[in-house]
């Protein structure tokens, strides 16, 4: 069983990959060049029928009642498995995204594997609550919460990290009993395709994993969002698209996990070790071309360091290496299309409108007659901005951020909290308790001191605002995952 039959990329439905319709393509295009690697065949709404269907009919065939051991030791397989399959995770993910070959290893295929690890042990050691309840008389009751698989969950991801993220659903997912129906960007088909057949040679029951290609609206994502048979769904992609999830979902009052986007702030003080610091900026506004939700965008630099943060992060900006993404030496790729960097360069025009000085960047960069036809972008830093201009209020998601200046405390604060989103923060200082104050005041789901993307799986991952609703992450997952019935047995 391979994921493509020449140069198609095709649906996996209940079992089997599917003969694609000629009629029914797509192309996907190497961001990088430009040039089309695959047709893709979008799923019209009777194979999303097909998927949901299969879906029911594994929960209903004994994979929802299925040990928990026996499914975390599916997980453990599958985890090696794609580590036998390691590199050619690797090509598919940079087929998909243009990214450099060290972060795919070293992030993105990584991560899958730890995901599918992580999730096996939190779900072999979860247990469950109990209490007992004193009653007149003397007697007693006791409570206690059997926890049932959700059903048949709709997962729908973004094209930015798109293994790490499918996995980071997929895993708790299934370690919980249910089944799936994944709906991939029409920007990264790739790596979902070879999942669901890395999941059928580790022993996934036929129909507890699906993937149906294509877009949103009029398309596969909103057939399945839109589908009477999905029992939840979970979600990651922009702040607007939740929205109108959401409003899709409502009408069948749908239980939905919402990982949406971030306009995340770093806070920097003069006591700060700057070297430190400035690789960490580095990281946080440049790692994969500035497109992870948790990137960094607006950096608040308290004023007597302002000109070391600023003339040093541009210096290290500079150093970037963009280049072909095979090259281990190459830090940086290409956005993920010519039309999300079309998106990107009208902020750079709204920004310059607005005053802003360029320290570094601002347009396209020139990379050779291989990689002309890419959606390269230079990474660009500004000043002159303030928390008033669109460049700074909404998320970008391109290698990009707006350094501003501020005296105290307590400005910094109200500067960063100043935003309708709430993903992540990270505060930079030598000082211990400022940087517990600092973190804990910030309005967000995640806030890192002197780190910046180091994870627990264990720890809850999500924001508030219009960063999203719910949490993900250990039990979080779990509970998400899963719908409690409560017992209650008079003694
Ligand atoms: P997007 O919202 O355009 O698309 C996300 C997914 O939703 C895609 O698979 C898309 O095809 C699908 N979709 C679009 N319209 C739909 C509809 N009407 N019904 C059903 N499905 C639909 O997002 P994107 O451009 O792919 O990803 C970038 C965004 O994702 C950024 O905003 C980023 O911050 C966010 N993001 C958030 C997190 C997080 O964990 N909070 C992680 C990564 C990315």
């Amino acid at each position: 069983m391979t994921a493509e039959t020449g140069r198609w990329i095709r649906n996996f439905v209940d079992g089997v990959f599917v003969e694609p319709d000629e009629d029914r393509g797509f192309d996907k295009v190497d961001p990088a060049t430009g040039l089309v690697f695959a047709r893709v065949h979008e799923a019209d709404s009777s194979l999303v029928d097909r998927a949901v269907a299969g879906a029911r009919r594994a929960l209903d065939e004994g994979w929802a009642r299925t040990p928990v051991r026996e499914r975390a030791a599916l997980l453990r397989r599958a985890a090696d498995r794609i580590e036998e399959r390691f590199e050619e995770f690797v090509a598919a993910e940079i087929a998909d995204t243009g990214k450099p070959v060290t972060q795919a290893r070293e992030l993105d295929v990584a991560r899958a594997v730890a995901n599918f690890r992580s999730f096996a042990d939190v779900v072999a050691a979860a247990g469950q609550e109990s209490f007992l309840t004193d009653l007149a008389g003397g007697r007693q009751a006791l409570n206690y919460a059997v926890r049932k698989p959700l059903g048949v969950v709709a997962v729908i991801v973004p094209w930015n990290l798109p293994l790490l993220l499918l996995t980071w659903k997929v895993a708790p997912a299934l370690a919980c009993g249910n089944a799936i129906v994944v709906k991939p960007s029409e920007e990264t088909p790739a790596t979902a395709t070879l999942l669901a057949e890395v999941l059928a040679e580790v022993g996934l029951p036929a129909g507890a994993y699906n993937v149906v290609h294509g877009f949103g609206g009029d398309s596969a994502g909103e057939y399945l969002t839109s589908h009477p048979g999905i029992d939840g769904v979970t979600f990651t992609g922009s702040s607007a698209t939740g929205s109108h999830v959401m409003k899709t979902v409502a009408p069948r009052v749908r239980p939905v996990s919402f990982e949406l986007g971030g306009k995340n702030a770093a806070i920097v003080f003069d006591d700060v070790d700057l070297d430190e610091a400035l690789t960490g900026l580095t990281k946080s506004v440049f790692t994969n071309t500035g497109q992870v939700c948790l990137c960094t965008e607006r950096v608040y630099v308290q004023r007597s360091v302002f000109a070391d943060i600023a003339d040093g992060l541009a210096e290290r900006a500079r150093h970037l290496r963009l280049d072909r993404p095979t090259d281990e030496r190459t830090t940086t790729g290409p956005l993920i299309s010519q039309q999300h960097r079309n998106k990107v360069l009208g902020y750079f025009e709204l920004a310059e409108q607005a005053g802003a000085k360029v320290l570094t960047g601002g347009g396209i960069p020139q990379l050779g007659p291989e990689l002309a036809g890419g959606s390269w972008i230079e990474p660009t830093l500004w000043t002159g901005l303030t928390n008033a201009d669109r460049a700074v209020r909404e998320e970008i998601f391109g290698p990009v951020a707006a350094l501003i200046p501020f005296d105290t405390e307590a400005e910094a604060i109200a500067l960063a909290n100043d935003t309708d989103y709430g993903l992540a923060a990270s505060v930079w200082t030598n000082d211990l308790r400022r940087g517990h104050r600092v973190a804990q005041a910030m309005n967000v789901g995640m806030a890192w001191v002197n780190t910046w993307f180091l994870r627990d799986l264990r720890s809850p991952f999500g924001g508030v605002g219009l960063s999203g609703i719910g949490r993900e992450g250990g039990a979080s997952s779990l509970h998400f995952y899963t719908e409690p019935t409560n017992v209650c047995v008079q003694l």
